[in-house]
Formats: C-alpha cells, sequence, structure tokens
C-alpha cells in the first residue's frame, strides 16, 4: 500500500482532468506560440492565448496582465527584482515580512547587497502579518510592499486587502505571494486593488513547472524590468517558449479550484478538525502552531513536545507523508524561520510537523494518518523518557 499523501502545502498531486489537458494539448499543439506565420505556430499561439483568456478570468484580472511563468519561486523574482529595479528611480526602500517564503526573503536579501534598504516586519504570535505593522514600516521612499496570502507553514492568512490599502496611501506597489490561497481564500486580483501576484501549478493540481504572475496594467499601472533576458514572449518581461500545455493545465486547474471553492475548503477544514481532535486526544500535551481562525483549511501545524520532528517523519514514512517544518528546508538544520518569527523557541521548532491536507484525502487517510503518528509519538516519547530516565540515574 502507498503511504497516504498529506504534504499538499509542499506540492499537490495532479488533478486527473488536469493531466488530460495537459496530454491533449501537449499532443494537439506541436506549433511554437512565436512563430505565427506557420499554422502550428498560430495554432499553439491561439490556444495559449485561450489559457491565458481563462486564467484572468478566474483570477479577476486581464488577458493581458497574466504573464506565465515556471512558477512561484520565479513569479517572486519577477515581481520584486522587476518591480525594485523599475521603481528605484522613486526609492528604494521595501517592505516584507519575516514569515515569507524565501523565494521572497531571499530576493530581498540580494536586493539589500546591491544597495536596497529592507524592513523585515515581524509576525504576531499566530504568523499573521499585521497591517498596523506595514503602516509603521512605511517610510518617504518605500516603492514595494510584499506580503503573503496565506503562509505555507502555518496556515494563516492575512488582511492583504487591508495592506494593499496601506501601500497605495503611500504610493507604493502591493506584490501578494497568492501561491497557498488560489481555490482556498478569497483572491481577486483587481477587487482586492492587488498590483502583482504570485501563483503556482502544483499547489493548485496542476503539474509542477507551471505558474504565472498577475502584473496590474491598468489604473495603477505597474512597471517592470526582466530579470531574465532573451526574447520577446510574454510582453518582454518573461523569454522563452511558453509551456502551451502547462499553460492550459494550469488554467484549467484554477477554474476547478475557484468553482470548488464553495464547498471544498469547509470539506477539507471537517476532516483537519476531525484529525486534530484524534490527535490532541491521543497525544495530550500536543498542541497547534498558528492561528486558530483565518487559516488555511487543510493546515495542521501540531508541536509534540519531546518529539523530535525529523524523526517522528521518519517513523511515519511508510504509512503517511507529512513534513517537519517547510518542506523547502528539510535538507537544512535551522529551526523554521517562520516559528522564530513568530516568538516560538527553536525546540518548538524541531518539534512541530507540517500536515497538510488536500483535495484527495478522505476519512479514512485521517483515521489511519492519526493512528500512527499517535502511534509513532508515543513511542518515541516512551524512548526519550527513557533515556533522560537513564541519564538522571547517572
Ligand atoms: C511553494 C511556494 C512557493 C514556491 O513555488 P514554486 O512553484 O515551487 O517555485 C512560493 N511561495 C509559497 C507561499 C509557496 O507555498
Amino acid at each position: 500500500m502507498n503511504p497516504i499523501y498529506m504534504d499538499n502545502h509542499a506540492s499537490t498531486p495532479i488533478d486527473p482532468e488536469v493531466l488530460e489537458t495537459f496530454v491533449e494539448v501537449a499532443r494537439a499543439y506541436p506549433g511554437n506560440p512565436a512563430s505565427t506565420d506557420n499554422l502550428h505556430g498560430a495554432e499553439a499561439h491561439g490556444r495559449l492565448e485561450k489559457a491565458r483568456a481563462e486564467l484572468a478570468q478566474s483570477l479577476d484580472a486581464k488577458p493581458r496582465e497574466v504573464i506565465f511563468t515556471s512558477g512561484s519561486t520565479e513569479s517572486n523574482n519577477l515581481a520584486i527584482q522587476g518591480a525594485a529595479r523599475a521603481l528605484a528611480g522613486s526609492g528604494m526602500h521595501i517592505i516584507t515580512s519575516r514569515v515569507e517564503h524565501p523565494s521572497v526573503i531571499e530576493v530581498c536579501r540580494h536586493l539589500e547587497e546591491s544597495g536596497w534598504h529592507v524592513t523585515y516586519v515581524d509576525s504576531d504570535s499566530d504568523g499573521r502579518v499585521l497591517p498596523e505593522s506595514i503602516e509603521r514600516a512605511m517610510l518617504p521612499d518605500t516603492v514595494l510592499v510584499s506580503v503573503m496570502a496565506a503562509n505555507n507553514e502555518v496556515g494563516t492568512v492575512n488582511d492583504i486587502e487591508s495592506i494593499a490599502r496601506i501601500a497605495h496611501a503611500r504610493g507604493a506597489v502591493f506584490h501578494c505571494d497568492a501561491t497557498q490561497a488560489i481555490g482556498m481564500c478569497d483572491v481577486a486580483f483587481n477587487r482586492q486593488e492587488i498590483d502583482l501576484m504570485s501563483l503556482s501549478g502544483h499547489k493548485v493540481y496542476a503539474p509542477r513547472g507551471t505558474g504565472a504572475l498577475v502584473v496590474r496594467t491598468s489604473g495603477h499601472r505597474v512597471r517592470l524590468q526582466p530579470v531574465v533576458f532573451g526574447g520577446g514572449h510574454e510582453r518582454g518581461l518573461r523569454p522563452g517558449t511558453v509551456n502551451v500545455a502547462g499553460a492550459a493545465a494550469l488554467a484549467i486547474a484554477v477554474a476547478k479550484a475557484m468553482r470548488m471553492r464553495a464547498s471544498e475548503p469547509v470539506r477539507i477544514a471537517g476532516l483537519r478538525d476531525q484529525m486534530w481532535e484524534l490527535l490532541a486526544t491521543g497525544i495530550p500535551n500536543a498542541v497547534q502552531n498558528g492561528a486558530a481562525n483565518s487559516r488555511l483549511p487543510g493546515n495542521l501545524s501540531v508541536h509534540i513536545p519531546g518529539v523530535e520532528s525529523k524523526a517522528l517523519v521518519a517513523a511515519v514514512r511508510r504509512t503517511v507523508s507529512v513534513s517537519a517544518g517547510s518542506a523547502c528546508s528539510t535538507e537544512h538544520v535551522d529551526p523554521s524561520h517562520v516559528l522564530l518569527a513568530m516568538g516560538q523557541s527553536a525546540t518548538r521548532a524541531f518539534e512541530t510537523i507540517r500536515i497538510g491536507l488536500g483535495r484527495f484525502n478522505t476519512e479514512d487517510d485521517v483515521i489511519v494518518a492519526s493512528g500512527e503518528i499517535i502511534k509513532r509519538s508515543l513511542e518515541l516519547l516512551r524512548l526519550s523518557d527513557a533515556a533522560n530516565a537513564h541519564t538522571s540515574a547517572g
């Protein structure tokens, strides 16, 4: 039997319907969408523009505002570096938070080395970036504010509309990493007055290596400089032949996620709550990290005192895939920067597991996975108690 998959914040499996679109478009449109002189190229171009229009509609944007990329890391790089360079003449101060994804934080660190000044605001103890913290950090030369819609480790959802308003009141551009929020939270590019928005295919049941950056072209029009050079594709902002099948798959995946928004978040939150009840009953000292409300429906960030999360994740791996902190950082020994920013200790960060429930999880999965996590946690606790008893006995 395959292990149960509960690491949906790290990556989601491809939805069969999305895969079907991907394969069909890959087969039926062999041309290069930039070679529109020949019929194959023209047809591929037509299919790409259809995907762009579909995606724009799902996100409350205009087709020309959608730039296809390889995912959110690239989108975040293009948004932040691209806007910073285009706006350098007006100011060189950027505001972001300490709980952002590394593809935001490390881009900002890189810009600091090139002369930009960056303020990394703290979150509250739930991992929420408060609008008033952004307000306090604003300076006369602030040109860009970048805050995520929902956190990939602890699931906390931010009030991005208020943050957008604060940025705009001071003439700054607002970038939002909406990767985890698509289909789970209310995300509407135009209505929420977002200027730059990143999303990734493999977090919404589309293939890895697909994604988009949405760039405002009307009203408060955003100027960007490209970070990659080599052609005029995607309005010159993202040169390179576009993955037409990937764009089509992304568009259909986002449309489906938006259609399912009425029921799916409620279903997943129900499974999550059930799982927490089982875990809290089986492991009496387990506690949750993050917000009780305003939280991604599938997210459980659980601190089990005395149980090292790496050991637990390894112990349960034949039954269920969960992660120790953030998947992007599992090769490092550093504690989660998100939990530290929330004011938690390094010990607590090393004893926290992240469970990400998704579209294909069932109640059976919840029962089996909880049973295994409880059993292995109690085993590990007994082992560490025995080791402690041994040590104190001399
Ligand atoms: C996964 C993730 C990213 C990176 O996306 P890729 O498509 O894997 O590059 C960025 N931000 C958040 C919040 C994420 O969850």
